[in-house]
Formats: C-alpha cells, structure tokens, sequence
C-alpha cells in the first residue's frame, strides 16, 4: 500500500495538516529534516489514521502514490527552496509539490515556472487559521495550474473548513494566485485586527469602561452584522485576568505588537500596484509605532488635550459599533481591490466572489459578512469597490454620521484612531466631485513641467511659469 499524499516539515502546521488528512482517511507520508519530529508524530497520533514514517527524502517519495503529491510545510523563504532542492530531482514529471507554507507569491512565481520546466506541477497554497485551523479545517488558498488542482482539489477540499457543506478551499488561479490571495488576506487581517484595538481603546480611556465591561460588548457586536472570529476572540482576551496579579491581562501585556511581514508584503505589493490599502498600511504602521520604545519614550512629553475626558452627549458605544462596521467594509473593499489589481496584473482571473467564500471558515477573518462580500461579487463580477454595492452603500450610509463623530471623538481626546479615520478620509476622497489633486499636477507642472491635462479639452499642456505663464500644448 502506498500513501495517498505526503507532508514534510512537520512543526505545528505541517503535524496538524498531516493528522488532519490522516482522520479523513488519507493514508499519509510523514517526513521531517529531523526524524525525532516524525517518530513523535507516529508515537502520539499513529492512531488516528494510516501514517507512513520516513526517515529519508527517498523513503519519503518511495512511499508515494503516483502522481506523487507532496505537501511541503517548512519555515517560508530560503528552507522551502532547500526542500524543493533536495525533492525535486527524485520526482518525475506529473508529479505536484505544494508549498503550504506563507511564502511571498514572487517565490512561488519563481519556483512555478522552474518547476514546470521538469514538468512538475508547483502549486502554492496559502493556508490560514493556525494550528487548530490545520488540524480541524482551515481555509486553503491553492494557486498553481488547473491539472493539478484536479489531482489535488478533492483532498484539500476534504480536509478544509465548511460552512453551509460547501468547501473553504477552491482553484484560485494560476502559479502565484493562491499566495497572493492569503497575502492580501492576512494585510486585511492587520487592518480588522487594528480597528478592532482602536475600539477598544475608545471605549477604555474615551467611555471609561473596564476590559471586562468591553468584553461584554464585544459579545454583544458578535451576535450582530459584526460576527466574526476576529471579534470573539477579542471578548476572550479582555475578559482573562492575569492569574498572577489579578489585574486584567491587557494591562499585563507590554504594548508592542509584532509581525511576521505578511502585512507589510500586502502594503510593498499594493505600492507596486498603485492600489490605495490605507487602512492595511496604517496597521502595518501602528504596530511599527507601538514597538519602537525609544521614540514612544522620547515623545512622552509631547502635549495632549487638556482637561478632563468630556462625557460624551452620544452613546460612544452605539457610535464604535458603526464606525468599525463601515471602517471593516472600506478595509475589506481595499483588499479586494488589490486582489483585482494582482489579478489583471498576473492574468490570473481571480473570481473575488469565490474569495471571500471560501474565506468564510477556517481562516483568521472568517465573518458573517463575507456572505455579503460574496452576494456583491456575484451580482456584479467587476464591481469596482465593495463601497458602490448596493448592501455596503446602505450600510455606510446610516454608518456615516456616527463615524464621523467617532473619528471627531478621537481627536478631541487625544486617543489615535489611524485605521478609522483613515479608512473616512479614503472614503470621503472616493466621493469628492474635486480633488486637490488638481492643486497637486499645478505644482508638478511649476516644478518639474509634467504637464497636466485639463477638464475642457484633451491633450497635456504646461504653463511657462518662469516666462510670461502662458499655456502651451505639450
Ligand atoms: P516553522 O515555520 O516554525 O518551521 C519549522 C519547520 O521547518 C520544521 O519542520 C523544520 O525542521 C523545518 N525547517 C526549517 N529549516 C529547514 C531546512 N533548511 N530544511 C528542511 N527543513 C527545515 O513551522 P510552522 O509549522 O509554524 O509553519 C510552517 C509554515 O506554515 C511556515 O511557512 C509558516 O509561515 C506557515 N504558516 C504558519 C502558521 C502558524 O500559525 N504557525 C499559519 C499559516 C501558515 P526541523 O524540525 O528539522 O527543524
């Protein structure tokens, strides 16, 4: 007999993933640069499914049904490519490897296009939700070429997560779609997780509530349009205490926020995209503030508003709750658009609808209103932003003014809302009828003579502004 699929690299992810096809039935490879981390996995778990053990690369392919299927899980960047290194030459062609792992979707474009050359299908796929996800249903974003989804699909599709019975995994597109997607993914999960801290922090030093009182609320938004993992893990963590000083376990953790750099690839790529995601790059941006002790330390002087915090004459809490429901639907809209933007950029014809679908489960920023993502992109595939569908447009609408008096709120206080009022200024710079852009292309033109076009007539022009300002054609 011989296994099914096979997964090498068998840290957290690699182990669940493994044990995870194990229990739906998938006789499974197990592979490890290290052979205690296999015989581990055997030890505790052989029970739970067909497991073949192999200490070496060439145990671990012999072991292989073909077309072989190898699933690679190692630390992302240079250890990926020495697997594939030392794999690749013991493959034939027809054969597919699957990089799990969070790589930069260049990389996988780069081994793609290596790999097809000996005839091996490469697919990267980007997989969320953690070491629980990988072991009870994560979501799975898969790129690569259509044969090998169809040689891979239906595994991947049976060990991801569900929702209504229907798979959080699907095809995304070709060679590096599926990295891409679960890195933009992961720029909107910076962005949700950020807006979800400045509500918080609103209703702690703006509303003068206790964790405890906020991690009621937070339930509360859970049973609502706001129902998300995201959110209800949020209540979790405000309402522990810290079991050696009683005190609430925020106010024990060292308020410095780290990153792995997914979030700042989502914003490097949408800068070479020309795609607006202020409000993942404000995250990636509060994190970087809020480690650097030294500034923060340098700066502790600088003055705030004065006086004591007014109460404020409007629910704070009513107003949070809207002004995180539209900030989420315009951080969201960004992200979709740099997902259209990769996609008509790499010619991948990314279907967003089948994005946020498959999004609905498993993953980081599973939510209740990603079906309303889907509905949008179904209704009209070439949506321009989330913002103009009918259901967001609404949701805004009544949002707005409670929004704005968050966003007014924050400021008057002193407390930092960069995701909110953000996420308003792109808002409100998506509706203007003028831009100051127009201000801008003058000051070019002064410059530089990068001419500008004008709003009666086609063609570029330029003033001589060091001669007697007339205007020419250029
Ligand atoms: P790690 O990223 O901590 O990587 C450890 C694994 O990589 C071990 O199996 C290790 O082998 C192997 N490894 C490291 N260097 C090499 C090398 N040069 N050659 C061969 N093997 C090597 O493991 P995780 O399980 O946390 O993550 C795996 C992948 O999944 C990563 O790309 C990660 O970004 C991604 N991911 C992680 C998530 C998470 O929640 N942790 C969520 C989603 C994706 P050894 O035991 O011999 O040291």
């Amino acid at each position: 007999e011989l296994a099914r699929i096979g997964v090498t690299g068998l840290a957290v992810m690699g182990r669940n993933l493994a044990r995870n096809l194990a229990r739906h039935g998938h006789p499974v490879a197990v592979h490890n640069r290290s052979y205690s981390r296999t015989k581990e996995l055997v030890e505790e778990f052989g029970h739970e499914g067909t497991f073949f053990p192999a200490e070496t690369a060439e145990q671990f392919v012999a072991s292989l049904e073909r077309p072989r299927r190898l699933v690679i899980m190692v630390k992302a960047g240079g250890p990926t490519d020495a697997v594939i290194d030392e794999f690749a030459p013991l493959l034939e062609p027809g054969d597919m490897i699957v990089d799990g792992g969070n790589a930069h979707f260049a990389d996988t474009r780069r081994r793609e296009a290596a790999l097809r050359e000996r005839g091996i299908h490469f697919v990267g796929a980007g997989i969320s939700g953690g070491e629980e996800g990988a072991l009870h249903g994560p979501s799975i974003m898969p790129g690569g070429s259509p044969e090998s989804y169809e040689a891979l699909g239906p595994l991947l599709e049976d060990i991801s997560a569900k929702v209504d019975g229907v798979p959080c995994c699907t095809h995304v597109g070709p060679d590096g779609a599926g990295h891409f997607v679960k890195m933009v993914h992961n720029g909107i999960e910076y962005a949700d997780m950020q807006l979800i801290a400045e509500a918080y922090d609103l209703l702690r030093r703006g509303a003068g509530m206790e964790p405890g009182e906020i991690a009621e609320v937070f339930r509360g938004w859970n049973e609502g349009r706001l129902g998300s993992y995201l959110i209800e893990i949020t209540a979790e963590v405000l309402a522990h205490t810290d079991a050696a000083t009683g005190k609430p376990f925020v106010d024990v953790v060292t308020d410095q926020a780290e990153q792995k750099g997914t979030g700042r690839w989502t914003v490097q790529i949408a800068l070479d995209l020309g795609v607006p995601v202020s409000g993942i790059a404000e995250a990636v941006f509060a994190r970087s503030l809020s480690g650097d002790a030294g500034l923060r330390t340098a700066a502790r002087e600088l003055p705030g508003p004065s006086g004591a915090l007014a109460e404020p004459a409007y629910s704070l809490v009513a107003d949070v709750e809207q002004a995180l429901y539209a900030s989420k639907i315009v951080a969201y809209a960004q992200g979709f658009n740099q997902i259209q933007a990769g996609s008509a950029e790499y010619g991948w014809s990314i279907d967003p609808g089948a994005m946020s679908t498959i999004w609905r489960g498993g993953c980081i920023i599973r939510a209740k209103f990603l079906d309303r993502i889907k509905q949008a992109y179904d209704a009209a595939p070439n949506l321009p932003s989330l913002l103009v569908d009918e259901y967001f447009l609404d949701a805004v609408r009544g949002a707005q003014d409670a929004w704005r008096r968050v966003v007014v709120t924050a400021t008057q206080l002193g407390i930092p809302a960069p995701g909110f009022s953000s996420a308003l200024a792109y808002y409100d710079g998506l509706r203007a009828e003028r831009l100051p852009a127009a201000l801008v292309q003058g000051q070019r033109d002064f410059f530089g003579a990068h001419t500008y076009r004008r709003v009666d007539r086609e063609g570029a022009f330029h003033v001589l502004w060091g001669g007697d300002r007339s205007e020419v054609a250029s």
